[in-house]
């Protein structure tokens, strides 16, 4: 069985919803601004999502519940970060058996307080890997899911074909995500290759909002309405 196909058969065993190989050449220099040298240097990647459940994110609100906010926080969150981190990790164990570098990125990391940002962003590789478009709102767009997909990534240097196709934007005129944020994080711009997060997001406002809801109670500080809002995946 080719390396790609056993890949893709034991990601899916191990509970993975999406899988994608990604050339990520093309984006190099983004990816060295962002995670230095050492990160650059995997020409491949392999994009695993979970789907959130539908049931929780229909939950999410401005005044969100206490109880609404523990389940998303539980299952939308904890639960599904550590099981794509099982995945990848295993994933790499099996990449590294066959000889060849591996990198499992954990999948919710922040590592740049400065950034606010991780170590690599798993929504390019996915993009790359055909999984999805960049929407207003930042998040990787998935055309079923829409933006409720949770990701991981491992990085390789096996060489794995890519066969996906980055997706077109299909965001058109939309603007749910940029009118209801509640601090107007984002500019409303569409997602070009190669331009900085900052030109569509501030996540400083973000970063600050999420910060007051904590101090206030950090039980029920949960935002997410630029997830739950996209007409992409709401069902
Ligand atoms: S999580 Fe909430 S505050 Fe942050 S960008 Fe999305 S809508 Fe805005
Ligand atoms: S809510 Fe609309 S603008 Fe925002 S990501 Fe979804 S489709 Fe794009």
């Amino acid at each position: 069985m080719k390396t790609e196909n056993q890949l893709l058969d034991s990601a899916m065993a191990w509970g993975a919803d999406y899988f994608g190989i990604a050339d990520l050449s093309p984006v190099q220099n983004v990816i060295l601004e962002q995670g230095g040298a050492e990160i650059a240097e995997y020409p491949r990647s392999i994009s695993i999502g979970i789907a959130l459940f539908h049931p929780i994110v229909n939950r999410l609100s401005r005044h969100i519940e206490r109880a609404a906010a523990v389940s998303y926080r539980s299952h939308c969150y904890d639960i599904i970060n550590e099981r794509l981190d099982q995945i990848v990790s295993r994933l790499a164990s099996v990449l590294q058996r066959l000889g060849h570098k591996a990198f499992p990125v954990p999948a919710s990391k922040r590592v740049d307080d400065d950034k606010i940002c991780a170590i690599f962003s798993h929504k390019l590789s996915a993009h790359l890997a055909g999984l999805g478009w960049i929407g207003k709102n930042c998040l990787l767009i998935t055309p079923d899911m829409g933006p409720r997909v949770r990701w991981a990534t491992v990085l390789t240097d096996a060489p794995l074909k890519a066969k996906g196709r980055p997706i077109e934007e299909r965001c058109g005129d939309c603007r749910e995500c940029v009118n209801i944020c509640p601090v107007s994080a984002f500019t409303g711009q569409a997602f070009r290759s190669g331009e900085p997060r900052s030109a569509r997001f501030d996540a400083g406002k973000c970063d600050r909002y999420f910060s007051k809801m904590k101090e206030k109670d950090a039980e029920t500080a949960i935002c997410g309405l630029c997830l739950s809002s996209c007409p992409y995946g709401k069902h």
